[in-house]
């Protein structure tokens, strides 16, 4: 994959201005993204349906289970690139920004992999590292990952401190925070999966982890640590984002749980709300080079297309009614959006 631009600029945003008779006029901001990408707008488009959906079950549980705190981000989120317009043959948009928007989370996935693939690719043997803990109820959750953010940092610290003294490597990684929801047990399971540039800081941190640990509380078994051969995998790995947004209802019967999995929005909402304020993905112990590609700056536009996204229709729309992605929902993906959705169990 070629590193394209990147940072907030490389998403492309615009602002429509005070438009008087039929002179129209836009901001537009960034580099946008390739209008000719065919398949990268169709994935848009349904990560447009899946987080449109989703929120209104977020929207629904906030008003059921007493959190109208979180109300306003979940409709900002379903607002979302609800408007773009297209120029010169690239899409701008505005962005949310939310933590819970699978469209803004997809943007910042592709800004996270073009800017540390190369610098991972340099690294003589990374190493893909995942520490978990036992899992925990929902009430627990937040004290939990407050609890281990802490941790983790402080395993970093040390050995950087060490180093600093001349005493053995620092740890050097990324590394993201994450849990899933078991539906069975009615529990969470935060964990951190990491990438780190050898397998002595992969040892480290396995050793460091286990021990620093209450009694009970991890698994020497659990905490693995693999060789990467594939280091874009293993970024995508790492900037999942969060958590699943579709379970399965059994997570010990994955393989035959294809088109049975539940979308558990009270879950879900607990999990991004146990995450609010930490850093879900985070660096350590080197620096990114200095971005070499110059931000676009802001300019404006008077030949552009409005589009709207209409849910009904599962696309943007234009004034003559032309749909910009002809993108088309599986029945599968239509039947779990509307029948399998749990705004309860938690
Ligand atoms: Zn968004």
């Amino acid at each position: 994959m070629k590193p394209t631009p990147h940072g907030p600029s490389c998403l492309g945003s615009f602002n429509t201005l005070a438009q008087s008779g039929t002179d129209k006029m836009a901001i537009i901001q960034g580099n946008g993204s390739d209008l000719a990408n065919a398949k990268a707008l169709q994935g848009r488009s349904k990560r447009k349906l899946i987080s449109q959906s989703l929120m209104l079950s977020m929207v629904d549980s906030c008003m059921k289970y007493g959190t109208p705190e979180m109300k306003k981000a979940y409709w900002n989120t379903y607002h979302c690139q609800n408007r773009i317009i297209t120029a010169n043959g690239r899409i701008y948009g505005k962005y949310c920004k939310n933590r819970h928007c699978t469209l803004c989370c997809a943007n910042r996935k592709a800004d996270i992999i073009n800017r540390y693939l190369p610098v991972i690719s340099q690294w003589p043997e990374p190493y893909f590292v995942t520490l978990t803990i036992k899992a925990v109820p929902h009430r627990r959750l937040r004290d939990v990952m407050q609890n281990i953010t802490e941790e983790f940092r402080q395993i970093v610290e040390t050995y950087r401190k060490r180093h600093q003294r001349g005493k053995g490597q620092k740890l050097m990684g990324i590394r993201s925070l994450e849990s899933n929801f078991n539906p069975q047990r009615r529990t969470y399971n935060p964990h951190f999966h990491v990438i780190v540039a050898n397998k002595e800081m992969a040892d480290i941190l396995v050793k460091e982890w286990f021990e620093r640990s209450n009694p009970g509380w991890t698994y020497r078994k659990a905490q693995k640590a693999e060789r990467v051969y594939d280091n874009q995998r293993a970024i995508i790995e790492v900037v999942k984002y969060g958590s699943k947004i579709f379970t399965e209802p059994d997570v010990n019967k994955k393989a035959q749980a294809k088109g049975k999995e539940v979308m558990y929005v009270k879950a879900l909402s607990n999990i991004f709300a146990a995450m609010k304020g930490l850093r879900i993905f985070d660096r350590f112990g080197f620096n990114l080079p200095k971005a070499e590609v110059k931000r676009q700056d802001a300019r404006v536009v008077t030949d552009y297309q409005d589009w709207h996204y209409d849910m009904a229709k599962y696309d943007w729309i234009n004034d003559k009614g032309e749909r910009l992605s002809d993108y088309t929902p599986g029945a599968s993906l239509l039947w779990l959006l509307g029948e399998r959705v749990d705004v309860q169990l938690e």
